[in-house]
């Protein structure tokens, strides 16, 4: 599927331009996409990186990278807006020079850090799709002269160390309370919020008058902190500091350079896992009994679906659910359960947005088998 070897921008502009008049769009079904993957014997290189950037024409500059990343392979998925780019892809190895050639064509990627996924295999993408959106990460802002490029300082990890040992910082959690309950760093304010565009206004109120001190903000993988950083600059804040490529990156330059660890517990990410393990002690409890638990779930009742944390001997007790109720309609046949699901209300359907933390402080016992 992929012709010839490239090494050369003139090479690259050729196959570019060759393919010019293909399609923009994936056109193939998923299902027929996921089966040619399986065949497709290639290595990839698993990757993900961001830029907040001034991006005049999304809609262009979509186009034109989408014909750039098909010659070349690639498949992934990428969001692009006014305000900048995120992606997350993958792409052939062999065609990770020319890749990177392509990418140094443009200015705004010039010198940009991949993130590249050590233990992925590389078969997480069957197609390639890049969306234009409004906001690459949704803020609910929308003042013009509010820049989100023009970000705070970054820190790499032995920095963040060095500075956060200073008594006079602030630290802050910039994920929502799902994310920082299980797992955050030393002395951090863990704002209660379950979305970015509800913390963003709140952390700027919280530190109202700490204007003058060091504000030192870290997030998962660096991209809401980007945000973040440049809206408490825009907010008055002088000393904003940020975790370069987050919480992800500093455990990686830990493990790599040695360094001590200042990240309590896990790291919540949104894969299968639902958390790496980063710091060794359990900072969480089971939302059901309390005992000290810092594994993520969600209810086994699929109508559900609830995150919370539950810990084994209640995953045991109720099936993986997060109620009674749940548990006895998780063992009905399936066809049983989809005749009943409009008529039922469970912890997943009853609170929406707010499920988690609602669930959290009822002390996982809202929806008891009466
Ligand atoms: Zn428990
Ligand atoms: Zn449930």
């Amino acid at each position: 599927m992929l012709e010839k070897s490239i090494s050369t921008p003139q090479e690259l502009a050729e196959l570019v331009k060759g393919r010019r008049k293909k399609a923009l769009h994936n056109r193939v079904n998923r299902r027929e996409l996921k089966q040619r993957l399986q065949h497709d014997a290639l290595p990839r290189v698993t990757l993900s990186f961001y830029k907040y950037a001034h991006i005049a024409d999304p809609k262009a500059f979509r186009d034109e990278l989408y014909e750039g990343w098909d010659a070349l392979g690639i498949l992934g998925r990428t969001y692009m807006a006014h305000e900048g780019i995120n992606a997350q892809i993958s792409v052939p190895e062999e065609r990770f020079e020319a890749f990177k050639t392509l990418m140094n064509a443009y200015e705004m990627f010039r010198g940009i850090r991949l993130n590249i996924a050590v233990e992925a295999e590389g078969k997480s993408f069957f197609a390639l799709t890049i969306k234009v959106k409004d906001k690459i990460v949704a803020d609910g802002l929308s003042d013009p002269y509010f820049d989100p490029a023009n970000t705070g300082t970054h820190l790499d990890a032995e920095a963040w160390n060095r500075l956060s040992e200073d008594p006079d910082v602030v630290i802050v959690d910039m994920r929502n309370h799902y994310e920082s309950e299980v797992g955050h760093f030393e002395h951090a304010i863990t704002p209660d919020v379950a979305t970015f565009r509800e913390e963003l206004p709140l952390v700027a109120d919280l530190l109202e008058d700490k204007k003058d001190r060091k504000i030192l903000m870290y997030c998962t993988g660096g991209i809401r902190c980007e945000k973040a950083s440049a809206f408490m600059k825009y907010k008055g804040f002088e000393n904003v500091f940020q975790l370069e490529g987050g919480i992800i990156e500093y455990n990686r330059q830990v493990q790599q350079k040695g360094l001590e660890n200042k990240f309590l517990g896990k790291n919540f990410v949104f894969d299968e896992r639902l958390g790496e393990r980063i710091g060794l002690e359990i900072i969480a409890q089971c939302h059901q009994c309390g005992e000290p638990s810092d594994s993520h779930t969600n209810c086994a009742n699929l109508y559900c679906h609830i995150l919370f944390i539950q810990c084994d001997a209640c995953k045991e007790t109720l099936a993986g659910c997060c109620s009674e109720k749940c548990a006895e309609f998780a063992a009905l046949p399936a066809e049983k359960q989809r005749e009943l699901a409009p008529l039922m209300t469970f912890n997943g359907t009853q609170f929406g947005k707010g499920a988690y933390k609602a669930f959290r402080k009822a002390g996982g016992r809202l929806n008891k088998l009466e």
